[in-house]
């Protein structure tokens, strides 16, 4: 590329407007369609289990807290989601949903990785019950 050329196009940058987006201090609203953080409605579920069979990447387990009363708490792993939205298909009870708005994930720290949804007292009682000596795990069937 001659000199002149290259010259010319430097000026030309410096007075015009930027094409990239200066985020994340400006965002543009997400399309409707788009396929963020898989959200769980826990009033719906009836612990069928078939979204954490059917999940291609293991990102959902199903932790039963009382299945007679249908009290389930969902652990969510996002790193592993690949996005696929097999899981919110296939759910008969419109249980899941992958939310346009929560699709800002990125994280320094591995917690924000690990999501539990559900009812609060039922999420409360299955990290304690996991934090007893000897549990290791809360019940997930
Ligand atoms: S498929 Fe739906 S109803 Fe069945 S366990 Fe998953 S969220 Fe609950
Ligand atoms: S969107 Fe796909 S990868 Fe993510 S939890 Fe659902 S089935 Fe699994």
């Amino acid at each position: 590329m001659a000199i002149g050329v290259l010259f010319g196009d430097l000026v030309k940058a410096l007075f015009t407007k930027p094409a990239t987006q200066n985020y994340p201090f400006t965002k543009t609203i997400a399309p409707e369609r788009l396929r963020g953080k898989l959200v769980y409605d826990p009033e719906k579920c009836v612990g069928c289990m078939l979204c954490m069979k059917d999940c291609p990447s293991n990102a959902i387990e199903l932790l039963t807290v009382d299945k007679i009363n249908k009290k389930f708490v969902m652990r969510y792993h996002p790193d592993r989601c690949v996005f696929c939205a097999q899981c919110v298909q296939l759910c008969r009870f419109n249980c899941l949903n992958m939310s346009n708005s929560l699709w800002e994930m990125a994280s320094t720290t591995k917690e924000a990785f690990e999501v539990y949804y559900g009812r609060e007292e039922d999420i409360a009682f299955l990290l304690e019950r996991a934090a007893q000596p000897g549990i290791n795990e809360p019940p997930c069937e």
